[in-house]
């Protein structure tokens, strides 16, 4: 019966299309036109809005992503005001976390951009479908009403249709009583599962088909209120598990059946994910892949210029000893040594910034750290000729850290602020301060009078690889440092300019997790 209603294509004449793109709209309007539909358009969402008004489409079209209203919101507009009216979102490249947010305020489907013919055709056919069941069920119950001479008959009647709307859903659809025995198992559940029908309700419970433990969460879910309840669960992501075994994420919305006041059963309905999960992988994995070449791209050309620094020295080192010029020989042996320095500094940087996350935390007195880092670079400071002020809060609290990451942080601050003097540059001077802000951080502010950094290097400096130091850095210092503080739940503050200096205030929280030694915080 559903053949028929659509080879008379009796619903879903008018279309609405929004699209702040003119290319977009005008190939769909024509498209379109030529299949027969009545079609106008919009270029934002507010106009959309305003058309939808009069127009009264059947299903829109719109793009996710626009400027002023976007797709997202005009369906939540729509969706608020309770239209019967059927929305198909179109994505862009990158755009699935949009596509799965408007599918969970219910729009019909999603297809990607460059739109296809078949996408686009298999979209509106499925969104008439759903206007033809919807507006089927609604004349069915309204004759229903004039018929209730025949009840028992017609009863008959709507079992029969409410059965059949049922299985022929594209969402699946399964059904169990209070024991987790399973009463219905439609088509689009046999689909995602692969249990037939007849498997399912005679040897399948309803913990099977999710993960261990899974079916009970959800359970609790519908019973509490966060979720659209209680008594309802809307659109929650979770996995299915197949009859082979596999995990399938779908979007589930499920409710509780009473019967005389007796909660008698749940209904679930869901939708696969897989693909638009797949495709949201895809694109993450292919972002992935960029930047691990260019990084690799980047790594390579840093060990190349180590190496040549290496060939050079072992040159000089060749030609001193063969001409007897111990002095030529040395400066070629230096000229090794520095390069075998400069290796070993971008693998320790390398293996740093790769190491997993964070894996010791204990008490740690930040003070004391800072003073062991100030220790560790005096030598430095004094051959460089910089002063070093050191402003550091009594009583701060202690705090939970990870102390060899923290460590390592400063420690790249620091030797930052000693690498950013020109050359030419007098009256050198660093200053190391901390602060207590209550109940809330403490801060640590390395503050330099070098060359500071124009906006261009501001923008890049947590860049992995990111230096302009050529030879000299490794550009991991700041990605490392960035990485720590994240990890810390700590953030970072910058102020610098051009030719006066340079400001890192790193912020780290104090309270969850973290502990005050007790009295040791001052009062005023
Ligand atoms: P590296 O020190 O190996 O170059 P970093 O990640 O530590 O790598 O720093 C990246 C870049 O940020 C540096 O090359 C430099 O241009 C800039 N930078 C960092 N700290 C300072 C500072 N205190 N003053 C000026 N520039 C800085
Ligand atoms: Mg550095």
């Amino acid at each position: 019966m559903f053949d028929e209603a659509f080879e008379n294509d009796s619903v879903g004449r008018r279309i609405l299309v929004i699209d702040d793109e003119e290319s977009t709209r005008e190939l769909l309007k024509l498209t379109l036109e030529a299949d027969g539909y009545e079609v106008r358009v919009a270029e934002d969402g507010y106009r959309g809005l305003e058309i939808f008004e009069d127009f009264k489409p059947e299903i829109i079209l719109t793009d996710i992503k626009m400027p002023g209203l976007d797709g997202v919101e005009v369906l939540r507009r729509l969706k608020d005001r309770g239209e019967d009216v059927e929305v198909i979102v179109i994505t862009g490249h990158g755009e699935m976390k949009l596509a799965i947010e408007a599918l969970q305020l219910e729009a019909s489907d999603f297809i990607n951009k460059p739109i296809s013919d078949l996408a686009l055709s298999v979209a509106l056919k499925r969104a008439k479908e759903k206007i033809w069941m919807r507006k089927k069920l609604n004349e069915y119950m309204v004759t229903l009403e004039g018929k209730l001479k025949d009840a028992v008959d017609e009863i008959h009647k709507r079992h029969d249709f409410e059965h059949k709307l049922i299985e022929t859903s594209i969402d699946g659809i399964i059904a169990n009583d209070r024991k987790g025995n399973i009463l219905i198992f439609n088509e689009g559940a046999s689909r995602i599962y692969g249990y037939s029908k007849e498997e399912a309700i005679n040897s399948l419970r309803v913990t099977e088909l999710y993960p261990e433990g899974e079916a009970r969460r959800i359970k609790k879910k519908i019973y509490s209120e966060e979720y659209g309840g209680p008594g309802r669960l809307v659109n929650y992501e979770t996995m299915a598990v197949t009859k082979d075994g596999r995990l399938v994420p779908i979007l589930l919305s499920a409710t509780l059946i009473y019967e005389d006041g007796k909660e008698v059963a749940t209904v679930g309905y869901f939708k696969d994910l897989s693909e638009i999960k797949k495709l949201q992988e895809e694109l993450v994995q292919r972002e992935k892949m960029a930047a691990i070449g260019q990084a690799m791209a980047e790594v390579a050309h840093g060990v190349k210029n180590i190496l040549y620094g290496m060939k050079l020295g072992a040159y000089m080192v060749d030609k001193g000893m063969d001409a007897h010029n111990l002095e030529k020989a040395k400066r070629g042996w230096n000229l090794v040594k520095k390069n075998i320095d400069r290796i070993s500094r971008l693998s320790l940087d390398m293996l740093s910034y790769a190491r997993e996350k964070i894996t010791e935390r204990k008490n740690v007195c930040l003070n004391d750290v800072i003073e062991e880092v100030c220790e560790l670079v005096s030598e430095r400071l004094k051959k460089e000729k910089i002063t070093l002020v050191k402003n550091l809060q009594d009583g701060l609290p202690e705090m939970i850290l990870d102390l060899e990451s923290i460590h390592a942080c400063i420690l790249n601050l620091i030797t930052n602020a000693i690498e950013a003097f020109p050359e030419q540059k007098e009256r050198r001077r660093i200053e190391v301060y901390t602060k207590l802000i209550p109940n809330s951080h403490v801060c640590v502010d390395i503050i330099d009078n070098g060359r500071g950094m124009s906006e261009e290097v501001r923008k890049k400096i947590f860049t992995p690889l990111f230096t302009t130091k050529g030879a000299h850095g490794t550009g991991l210092g700041l990605a490392i440092v960035d990485k720590i503080v994240k990890e810390h739940g700590g953030y970072i503050e910058i102020e610098s300019q051009f030719n006066k200096g340079t400001r890192f205030s790193v912020y780290l929280p104090v309270g969850e997790g973290f502990h005050s030694a007790p009295g040791d915080l001052k009062t005023d």
